[in-house]
């Protein structure tokens, strides 16, 4: 059994086919949904909908959004259309913001997110040949599932790590001769690191490319990962809601993910008004499963903050592409009214020569917010000397405040003062109690 997961025919698909495969399997999702799911059928009473009024994708606008509280609210089974025996397995959030929530799959949908997993791996050059490295989290989480059985329909011999135990994954990235690493992108920088104390220099490590996703991570960051592992590295987005890593895949041009959207229909929304933004606006991502049985969430709202662009791509791909998103709406923090990314603070601290090991720290004293940034020194950069300490500092929160518009107080720690993630990165502690 072998199969071809550079999926010509779909992924190159023109934009008029691929609208009509979307539009029939909008039609026949939405009577799904509206049959199996009374959640959903009410929230489409509500707004006077009926599954008639959906005869393809032009119609999609007319129906509700779906959001996170929906899913809190109606934990465990409320959103479930297919009966409990047909499902195999379930899948959680991580909980990065908020209470879990729980996604179920039916071996169909198991099947058609490791497609996606495996048109992911396929478009980074993977192969039968190749030996793929997992060092997502395997369990509740999706990212090691998920890439897991991707790898496992490439042909690759697939390493099944898990996430953690670093010094485990350097010595079977070695006697394995692993040339393809999976793993959060702060992970890969992490194995990076270790690799480089223990003396390994970037040619002496197999791997040739890296799929790093599950949490935002920036263009410089992916450059500094680069360089210390010699590959090329390529981002990958998903959500347990809509399935879990795959829905996007980053190709050869590595200039934003292609959305599987004959499986997952993308819009974006202005977050405050709901109103469909056109093609180049940035806005909140929301997704549309399309043909998934078990938990088969229509137009539900990821709160992540991207642009979608149908630029014609040098790889070939026709499927949209969207950009690297730059967090969520909930991660984003105001801080004194002003409106702050993790992600920007990444890219000052790597334009000036620091590596992505911080953690900004929000509290309110009388009244007042205070914003604090730990950065960690480099070895190289690392000195005793106070008056040099307290100048780098200055300039650090001078720079941040020139991206920012409001200034931070930067204090430089030594190295490895900060702890390391194994997974998703906690960048912030944000001690106001806002919610
Ligand atoms: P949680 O919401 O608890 O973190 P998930 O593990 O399902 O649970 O995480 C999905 C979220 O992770 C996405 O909504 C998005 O915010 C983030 N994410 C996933 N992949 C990427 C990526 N490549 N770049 C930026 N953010 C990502
Ligand atoms: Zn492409």
């Amino acid at each position: 059994m072998s199969q071809n997961y550079y999926q010509k025919e779909i992924e190159t698909m023109s934009a008029e086919e691929m609208k009509k495969l979307q539009s029939e399997k909008l039609v026949k999702q939405v009577k799904h949904v509206y049959e199996n799911v009374p959640y959903y059928k009410n929230l489409m009473d509500e707004k006077g909908v009926k599954p008639e009024d959906i005869c393809g994708i032009e119609d999609l606008h007319k129906l509700p959004f779906l959001t996170k509280a929906d899913l809190r609210d109606a934990y465990p089974y409320g959103l479930l259309a297919k009966p409990l025996e047909d499902c195999v397995r379930i899948h959680s959030t991580s909980g990065t913001t908020g209470r879990r929530v729980v996604a179920f799959y039916t071996q169909h949908d198991v099947d058609l997110w490791e497609d996606c997993c495996a048109r992911a791996i396929t478009a980074v050059g993977g192969t039968k040949k190749d030996v793929c490295q997992v060092a997502y989290g395997y369990g509740l989480f999706t990212g090691g599932f998920g890439l897991n059985g991707g790898s496992h329909k490439v042909g690759c011999l697939t390493l099944p790590m898990s996430s953690g135990n670093t010094e485990r994954q350097v010595q079977f990235m070695m006697d394995m001769q692993a040339t393809i690493l999976c793993c959060t992108p702060s992970y890969a920088a992490y194995i990076g690191e270790s690799l480089k104390e223990q003396g390994y220099k970037p040619e002496d490590i197999p791997l040739k490319a890296g799929i790093f996703g599950a949490e935002p991570w920036t263009e410089e960051m992916r450059q500094g990962i680069e360089k210390t592992l010699g590959i090329k590295a390529y981002d990958i987005y998903g959500l347990t809601e809509t399935t879990g890593p795959g829905v996007a895949f980053e190709c050869s041009e590595q200039t934003g993910m292609h959305v599987n959207e004959d499986h997952f229909y993308a819009e974006i929304i202005d977050p405050d008004t709901g109103e469909v933004l056109p093609e180049g606006s940035k806005g909140e991502l929301v997704f549309t499963s399309l043909d998934k049985e078990a938990f088969p969430l229509l137009r539900y709202r990821t709160r992540d903050i991207c642009v979608l662009s149908r630029e014609k791509c040098s790889c070939g791909r026709t499927l949209v592409k969207m950009a690297k998103p730059m967090g969520r709406t909930d991660d984003m923090l105001i801080i004194r009214g002003v409106n702050v990314f993790p992600s920007q603070i990444e890219t000052v601290l790597l334009k000036e020569g620091y590596e992505p090991n911080y953690q900004i720290i929000v509290d309110r004293v009388n009244n007042n917010d205070t914003f604090e940034v730990n950065v960690e020194m480099t070895p190289e950069k690392f000195t005793d000397k106070v008056a040099d300490i307290i100048a780098m500092e200055k300039a650090l929160a001078n720079s941040m405040k020139i991206m920012l518009g409001i200034n931070p107080t930067v204090h430089l720690v030594p190295p490895k003062a900060i702890a390391r993630s194994e997974g998703k990165a906690v960048r912030v502690i944000d001690k106001r109690n806002l919610i």
